[in-house]
């Protein structure tokens, strides 16, 4: 397998992020919200959009996996690691690298929902909402993409490509 084109340049997701960031800042200025990333998938997307957000927050992670090692999922979600922050009444903002159909973070987000925080957005890099499955819409949205299996900047195929420096399509 490899890299047939190149979807999103380091470049335009840099220039997004930068706009996601001015817009989180303006939203949750007097918050201190707790940014909580999905491992493994959001690393990179976590780290440049909270180095953009202007006051204080919080860092924290969830561990959450449905796809085996292919490109389809699997359709059952499980908690791989839990958040060690108390979520109850604080503004949380789960970040995540892609909605897909939709059941990672629709398990995500009903687990957090649960230690009721005063409120819980979902902000992804990239939404593909032709495949949607579980009923759930992201509030910050980074790309919509087509339904194309896509690789880099965190997103693996098989646990490589991860540290591709863009959004690329794979070779089918
Ligand atoms: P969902 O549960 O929404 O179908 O999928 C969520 C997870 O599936 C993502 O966090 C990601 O790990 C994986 N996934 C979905 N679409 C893609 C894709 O196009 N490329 C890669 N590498 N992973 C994907």
């Amino acid at each position: 397998m490899e890299i047939d084109r190149i979807l999103l340049t380091q470049e335009q997701l840099q220039t997004r992020i930068r706009e996601l960031g001015a817009i989180l800042s303006a939203e949750y200025a007097e918050k201190t919200p707790v940014f909580i990333g999905v491992l493994r998938g959001a690393v990179h997307f976590f780290t440049d959009l909270t180095l953009q957000f202007s006051h204080p927050c919080q860092y924290d992670f969830i561990g959450a996996a449905s796809y085996g090692d292919g490109t389809q999922t699997s359709g059952r979600v499980q908690l791989t690691k839990d958040v060690m922050t108390e979520l109850k009444g604080r503004h949380v903002v789960v970040v995540e690298d892609i909605l897909d159909t939709g059941l990672t973070l629709r398990f995500v987000t009903d687990w957090l929902k649960s230690k009721q925080p005063a409120s819980l957005k979902l902000c992804v890099l990239l939404d593909k909402p032709e495949r949607r499955r579980a009923d759930i819409t992201a509030d910050y949205i980074g790309f919509t993409i087509p339904n194309e299996f896509v690789v880099g900047y965190g997103l693996d195929y098989q646990e490589l490509y991860r540290n591709l420096p863009y959004i690329g399509v794979l070779k089918p």
